[in-house]
């Protein structure tokens, strides 16, 4: 019997007490051809509501003008953008600049996009632990209640949330923490440690990032087939049922559809995939010259 499958209408409260959509459009390597644009006015049209962007896309200004253009009303929608590396120093000028280019006047989650300052130096990395006094200023715009409604961090082991969250001066607890996740690298130690601070994960890359290696896994594949669902619908499923949000990327219509359509997978589909990375082995498929992991 294939498995129901029907668009998701899941929602998360984050710890400010708003609502994020499960699954969300990545925009992530949109941007040739005004793909950026052209994915999320599709994308909306066909329910979804949340958008993962960020200034390092370069299509800021392509998903904003979907975004308004949509005719969705702004609060029924969440958008997230990201602080890149280079802009620790001044955050609020980012973010201006971020929703300048979006054509919005707030973004629903500010994303520290990751726990250092690549104008440091790498080889050193008690130069680059900066991400302290990065989270004062967002904590500080976050506060004055106007251009961002919650902020978070992407990229963050338990070691440097605990940092973080044991500095001075730190208040608020981020919403979110947007990580790599997907049955290769499924983060089930960090996934309980954030469920004890109240913090929710994005899964990032739930297919394993361009070229979307995870779905060729043969027990992926194998599983899909058993439920009559494709490998992104299994998977993006697989995210939503273990408590996470995930925002997959597309920008092809057929796909941006089919990975919107989630179902319950049986529980022995949901362990299999629970138990795969520990039969097969860690991928990380977002390599990074930044050696933050290694902790
Ligand atoms: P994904 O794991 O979402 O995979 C995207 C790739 O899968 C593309 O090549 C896409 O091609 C293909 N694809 C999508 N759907 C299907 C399908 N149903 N069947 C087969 N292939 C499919 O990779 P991303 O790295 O883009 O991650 C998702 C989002 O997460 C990003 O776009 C970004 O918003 C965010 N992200 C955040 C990071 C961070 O540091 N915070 C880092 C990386 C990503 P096509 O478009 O042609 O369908």
């Amino acid at each position: 019997m294939p498995a129901t499958l029907k668009p998701s209408t899941k929602e998360y409260t984050l710890n400010t007490g708003a609502k994020i959509p499960a699954v969300g459009l990545g925009t992530w390597r949109s941007v040739d051809n005004n793909e950026g644009y052209k994915a999320v006015e599709f994308a909306l049209k066909n329910g979804y509501r949340h958008i993962d962007d960020a200034k390092l896309y370069e299509n800021e200004d392509q998903v904003g003008k979907a975004i308004r253009n949509s005719g969705i009303p702004r609060s029924e929608l969440f958008v997230t953008t990201k602080l890149w590396n280079t802009d620790h120093k001044d955050v609020e000028g980012a973010l201006d600049a971020s929703l300048k280019r979006l054509g919005l006047d707030y973004v629903d989650l500010y994303l520290i996009h990751w726990p250092q300052n690549t104008d440091s130096k790498v080889d050193d990395p008690s130069k680059y632990e900066d991400y302290v006094e990065t989270w004062k200023s967002l904590q500080k715009i976050y506060k004055e209640g106007e251009k961002v409604k919650a902020i978070g961090v992407a990229n963050f082991t338990i070691n440097k949330l605990e940092k973080l969250l044991n500095a001075d001066g730190v208040d608020v607890v981020p919403a979110i923490n947007q990580v790599e996740t997907h049955p290769l690298l499924n983060h089930e130690k960090l996934i309980d440690y954030l469920k004890s601070k109240n913090i929710c994960l994005t899964a990032y890359s739930p297919f394993g990032s361009d070229k979307a290696p995870v779905l060729e896994n043969k027990v992926v594949k194998e599983l899909a087939q058993k439920n009559g669902v494709d490998p992104g619908q299994l998977l993006v499923s697989w995210a939503v049922q273990r408590g996470t949000i995930v925002i997959p990327k597309s920008v092809n219509e057929k796909r941006i559809l089919s990975n919107f359509e989630t179902f319950t997978l049986p529980k022995e589909d949901f362990e299999a995939l629970n138990e795969l990375e520990g039969k097969e082995g860690t991928k990380r498929f977002n390599k990074t010259p930044f050696n933050i992991f290694d902790e």
